[in-house]
This record gives C-alpha cells, structure tokens and sequence, in this order.
C-alpha cells in the first residue's frame, strides 16, 4: 500500500490538526489518543512515511528504528509508566486491515496507569 499524505496522523504531523502532544524529537512525535481504552493511551509515531511496521522494517534506516524504540521508552518514562519507575504498559501496533489499522501510518499505543489485562479480549 502506498503511503497516503491526506491521512490523520500525517495532518497531525504538519500541525494542520492539533493534538495533545506529549513529546516529540527528530524521529516521533507521541500524543494523546483521541479516543483512550485504558487509563494512559498515548500513540509514537515515527516522522517518517511509513505505512505500518512492515514498511518501516524493510524501509526506514537504522537510525529511525533506534529513533523510534529509544522515543517509545522515552514517552513511557515521561508518562510515569516505565519500569524504571517500578511500572508497565503494553505497546502494540496494528497492522493493516486484517491486524485491525485504521489509521494507515505507523503508530504504536501505549496503554498504562492501571493493570491493563489479557492482550486480546
Ligand atoms: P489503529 O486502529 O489504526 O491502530 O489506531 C488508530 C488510533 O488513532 C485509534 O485509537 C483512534 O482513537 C486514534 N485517532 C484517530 N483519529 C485521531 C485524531 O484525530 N487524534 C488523535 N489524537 N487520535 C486519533
């Protein structure tokens, strides 16, 4: 699949559409989730176009894959939900239709700040 320019996040990116930013460096930008499942739902994007895991794996360079683990851990420790703090959370991403992504950019959740139970319910 293409990457396509008109999507949410990538309107977020450009600052055309606001959002409850938690962080952001040369490679993510983390924010708020619109719609949270659990007590603290934050989402890391990478800046880069990729559509999904898959394309960042196979496309984007080693330095936007240290980029984008490093700034997970980094919004974790900022929202208090690290295990450097004694705490947890799960990170997912979905990916493509059949992995349940509506939003057709790489993003991961981070779900925490309460116990957040089994992975697939
Ligand atoms: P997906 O199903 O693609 O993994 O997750 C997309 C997520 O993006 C959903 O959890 C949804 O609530 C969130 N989302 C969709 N539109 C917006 C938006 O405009 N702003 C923010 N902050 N989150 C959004």
């Amino acid at each position: 699949m293409s990457y396509d320019d008109n999507n949410i996040f990538a309107k977020i990116l450009r600052e055309e559409i606001p959002c409850n930013k938690i962080y952001e460096d040369k490679f993510i930008l983390s924010f708020y989730d619109i719609n949270p499942q659990k007590k603290i739902h934050a989402l890391v994007i990478p800046k880069g176009k990729y559509t999904d895991l898959d394309d960042f794996s196979l496309n984007a360079s080693p330095e936007e894959m240290v980029g984008l683990l490093k700034g997970i851990n980094i919004v974790a420790k900022k929202l208090g939900i690290s295990t450097e703090v004694g705490m947890g959370y799960r990170a997912l991403a979905n990916i493509s239709e059949d992995g349940g992504q509506e939003v057709p950019h790489l993003h991961f959740h981070l779900f925490g700040g309460e116990k957040v139970g089994k992975m697939v319910e």
